[in-house]
């Protein structure tokens, strides 16, 4: 008789893995222990996957395709020479070329690229492109470069990357300290090494091959997803209109978020970096940050210099385990930071106050223990690997633009993004409701995402 996936062999299935693997790992097992999970509900009723038990695709699905690990040497100011590693992890292609960012920044090791690329997967099948999962980057800091050391770092680092990528192969992308300068270093050192001017990155600006409106991509596909589940789950057009919001990070997701909910009449009050948190109760003026934070690249400190009457809070005055950002009552919460800045205590809080929705813009933003008591509240929560999507989605119509050698106007990508996350907000809605779990919208994305990957590495074999 088939063995049938239970809860039993899916935990066992990863605490194989973890035996094999090291601490840096942790966050990768957080994701895949929550996918897993997840997916019990297919498992159960549907015999084609429980059958995938013989396909061994979850052992397929969770161990990459192949982890490449590089030195970055380079030349810094000072003529002295920087050593980093490089990385990318190529997880899974049964549904297209790799396709995922790069992080450059202190904390990127192995663990939390495998974890990035695996939420990839799942999040890249959910938009229906025809695009597999991966992700990359260094512990190069670009923060206090010069943006001669940029380039130095970047060229360093695509000398060895160029072996690995191609239009049909694997075509990274931006991500946390990759944004449109970095992403141009890099392109024009591909394009130099290999005499060929092809689309083999995306977040290009558009004067040489970006699609219109990659910056805002991800930003505004959260709200446009968040305002669908509201108004599928709440039954209500204008949700946001007038609402109090709270958004963390302050970098290219944050600001496009706040940049759509103004748009939509909502009030951001909030914002965090590394730092800390910033509140401003009669919402926050973009211009200022967009000024502080993408032109002058300085702490949001400064902003109550301008602000007077606007608060501060750095991070070594954050409540013991929490956030300052979380503890700031609001209708709807936008963590869109970094991995892990939402925890138990601050979903307490925002439970508390009366938050009735948190929609993800980061990767992962919220702990494990976060998003239990999350769903056990009455609050419309929106994972990451569906709200966030955006980015990559904006990223597959650059793809097709550079395939067709085709430009779409700002107008034309905006439609078809907010389309694509509506159709992904719909197809997670109904998807959560066919297997028993109707309002998980983690469920529902998992299982989504799950089965259109596995229904291609069943039919393409072994
Ligand atoms: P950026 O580098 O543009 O911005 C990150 C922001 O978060 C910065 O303002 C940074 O502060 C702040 N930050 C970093 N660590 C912390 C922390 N511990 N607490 C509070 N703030 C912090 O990155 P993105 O906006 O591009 O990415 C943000 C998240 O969204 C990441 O999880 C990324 O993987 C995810 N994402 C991004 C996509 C994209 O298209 N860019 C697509 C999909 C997901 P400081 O200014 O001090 O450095």
């Amino acid at each position: 008789m088939m063995k049938r996936i239970t809860t039993v062999n899916a935990k066992e299935e990863i605490a194989k893995l973890r035996n094999e693997q090291c601490a840096e790992d942790d966050v990768f097992f957080q994701a895949m222990e929550e996918v897993l999970l997840s997916l019990l509900p297919l498992f159960k009723s549907d015999e084609v996957y429980a059958k995938s038990a013989k396909n061994a695709i979850i052992r397929r699905l969770i161990t990459p395709d192949r982890v490449i690990k590089f030195k970055v040497a380079w030349l810094d100011d000072k003529n002295e020479i920087q050593v980093n590693t490089g990385y990318r992890v190529q997880f899974n292609n049964a549904l297209g070329p790799y396709k995922g960012g790069l992080r450059f920044h202190p904390t990127v090791n192995e663990g939390i690229l495998k974890f990035l690329g695996f939420e990839q997967i799942l999040k890249n099948a959910l938009t229906g492109l025809p695009i597999g999962g991966a992700k990359g980057g260094s512990d190069f800091d670009p923060k206090g470069k010069s943006d001669f050391e940029v380039m130095k770092f970047c060229s360093a680092f695509m000398k060895e990357l160029h072996k690995y990528i191609g239009p049909r192969i694997d075509v990274p992308a931006g991500d946390i300290g990759v944004g449109a300068r970095e992403i141009g270093y890099l392109f024009g050192q591909y394009k130099s090494i290999t005499s060929s001017f092809e689309g083999i990155l995306t977040g290009k600006p558009p004067f040489f091959g970006g699609s219109q409106m990659r910056t805002e991509a991800t930003g505004y596909g959260v709200i446009y997803f968040t305002r669908k589940m509201l108004e599928l789950e709440r039954r209500e057009d204008e949700c946001l209109k007038d609402q109090v919001c709270t958004v963390s990070g302050a970098g290219n997701v944050a600001l496009h978020a706040i940049e759509k909910l103004q748009h939509f009449g909502a009030i951001p009050v909030s914002c965090s970096d590394s730092g800390g948190t910033l509140y401003d109760s009669r919402g926050v003026d973009l211009e200022l940050l967009k000024d502080l934070k993408l032109k002058k690249r300085v702490s949001l400190k400064e902003y109550i210099k301008v602000h007077t009457d606007a608060e501060f809070t750095p991070v070594a005055d954050y409540p013991k385990d929490g956030h300052a950002v979380w503890h700031i009552p609001c209708f709807a919460a936008f963590p869109c930071a970094t991995q892990n800045e939402l925890t138990a205590i601050d979903a307490k809080k925002l439970i508390k106050n009366g938050c009735k929705c948190i929609s993800e813009g980061a990767n992962m933003p919220s702990t494990a223990e976060a998003v239990r008591l999350i769903l056990k509240s009455d609050i419309y929560f929106a994972p990451a690997k569906a709200a966030n999507a955006g980015g990559v989605v904006v990223s597959g119509f650059e793809m097709s633009q550079n395939a067709a050698m085709q430009k779409w106007t700002f107008d034309e990508v905006e439609t078809k993004l907010k389309a694509t996350m509506e159709e992904i907000c719909i197809n997670v809605s109904e998807t959560a409701k066919e297997y028993g779990v109707e309002g998980n919208y983690v469920d529902g994305a998992n299982i989504a995402g799950f089965k259109r990957v596995a229904d291609a590495m069943i039919a393409e074999g072994i």
